[in-house]
């Protein structure tokens, strides 16, 4: 005997219905995304109100599900697909991540241990080594499949906690924080959030920071670096949110190495760079750090979420994320779990193991170049319109644009999202209203980058009336 709404959920998978329905949906999606305005309109954001609904007390049809997202929820995304979305460090996702994730999500594996996905464990242990290669990263660097930096950061810098404090004879999983020895932080003033909320979580403290001052592209200067040991984790950046600039680690890593410190680099767009031939002049020495992290779903172009956290001290990495239960049957093979915070987590190796085998090496390197190509573009077709100034180096994908005032710059970044031509946000940078645009898609051509210039020009001329 099968319950009434078993019957219902059998059904749905006979008739096929929602599954076509929904392919449908996102083909017509797709398509159009490339020419739609890029920030979706007032009304549709309006429309959302139709979600504002009390649980329902009987099931719904599940056509009418599908239909309502359909309907409503497609015109209230951001076109962060699309060519001409500049906002934040977005990245766009590539059509064989998009296919792959759609299989994927029919898998719905959860790659926590061998035995709960074989497949999940497989494709993990591949491309942990296609990464270490790719970054030249020590041979024995081990690889976490996790949601962002952000979560990559985390554990990056929990392995470094618990490396530190082991050193002083010191279990934090054990004894906790309370009276432990102290752990000394050093990092530039222009670190990224997500890492200060690391050190938050963690209990480091932010004000055990010692800040060192940066460069007018956000790099620390060597130099101000203070005397290292090995109880400091040192942060270094590759790829600042703002400017796209790297750190020195060259020098830096040697300074560090010397001292025993663990160096962590946050290089959650930007550690991409040592993937391609022209720009791995920007990540050179990064191979001299204990732990990196880096996300798939901006430069690389995975589909949300993917981040990753490379760790060369394996023995602290396991600790650090360590768990243990009497159900749980560890493999001679990889267990996710032990590399990650969560047990159980989505398979999004799928995607990322997808992407890298169908773009291959050179078209990796393809990819990041072109993206470093069209910011160069954009930085050089702005500065020919009087009234914008580029204030940074174009080293990677980021633009940084101003206007002769604070106030005329963010009048001019409030036309453009209005105008929904493109997309982008806006920043403080050495004390001033900045335009911050990031080109991070595998889709933005030649022609939007020319198109979006347009915009800029509209909306400061709509500025100036
Ligand atoms: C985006 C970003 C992060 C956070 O990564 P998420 O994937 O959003 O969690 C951390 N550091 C830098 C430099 C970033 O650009």
């Amino acid at each position: 005997m099968k319950s009434k709404i078993q019957h219902k959920m059998f059904q749905e998978i006979r008739n096929k219905e929602i599954f076509k329905q929904s392919h449908q949906y996102s083909f017509e999606y797709l398509e159009n995304i490339f020419d739609r305005n890029v920030y979706p309109t007032e009304e549709a954001v309006k429309n959302l109100s139709i979600f504002n609904e009390k649980l329902p007390t009987d099931s719904t049809n599940a056509k009418s599900v599908i239909e309502q997202l359909n309907k409503y929820g497609s015109p209230a995304t951001t076109a962060t697909l699309g060519g001409r979305y500049f906002g934040f460090v977005t990245g766009s996702a590539i059509p064989v991540g998009l296919a792959a994730k759609n299989l994927g999500t029919y898998w719905d594996q959860a790659p926590a241990m061998k035995v709960l996905s074989p497949i999940g464990s497989k494709l993990e242990s591949v491309v942990e080594k296609w990464l270490v290669d790719l970054f030249s990263l020590p041979q024995n660097t081990s690889a976490g499949f996790v949601s962002g930096t952000s979560t990559a950061n985390l554990c990056g810098l929990a392995a470094a906690r618990y490396r530190i404090l082991q050193r002083n004879n010191w279990d934090i999983n054990e004894k906790g924080l309370r009276n432990s020895p102290k752990i000394r932080i050093v990092t530039g003033k222009q670190s990224h959030s997500t890492v200060l909320k690391a050190i938050g979580i963690l209990g480091l403290g932010t004000e055990n920071i010692e800040w060192v001052n940066v460069d007018n592209q956000g790099r620390i200067i060597p130099d101000l670096i203070p005397e290292l040991d090995e109880n400091t984790i040192l942060i270094l950046q590759a790829g600042n949110v703002n400017s796209g600039a790297f750190d020195n680690f060259e020098i830096i890593c040697k300074k560090a190495n010397k001292a025993n410190a663990w160096i962590h680099i946050d290089g959650a767009f930007g550690l991409w760079a040592e993937a391609v031939n022209e720009l791995k002049y920007l990540t050179k020495g990064i191979g001299n750090a204990t732990s990196w992290a880096v996300d798939g779903h901006k430069t690389l172009n995975t589909p949300y979420d993917c981040g990753i956290i490379l760790c060369s001290d394996q023995e602290a990495m396991t600790s650090a994320l360590h768990m243990a239960g009497s159900y749980i049957i560890e493999s001679t093979e990889r267990d996710g779990m032990f590399y990650t915070p969560e047990m159980s987590r989505r398979a999004r190796i799928i995607e990322l193991w997808s992407i890298m085998k169908y773009l291959g090496k050179n078209g990796i390197d393809e990819m990041i170049l072109t993206m470093n190509r069209r910011a160069k573009q954009f930085a050089e077709e702005i500065e020919k319109i009087e009234g914008f100034h580029v204030e940074n180096d174009i080293v990677f994908n980021q633009v940084i644009v101003k206007c002769d005032s604070d106030k005329i710059t963010k009048q001019v970044l409030s036309n453009i999202q209005m105008l929904r031509e493109c997309w982008l946000g806006g920043s403080m940078w050495l004390g001033k209203k900045v335009m911050r645009v990031s080109i991070c898609s595998w889709a933005t051509t030649e022609n939007d980058i020319s198109k979006s210039v347009k915009s800029f020009k509209k909306a400061l001329k709509l500025a100036n009336r």
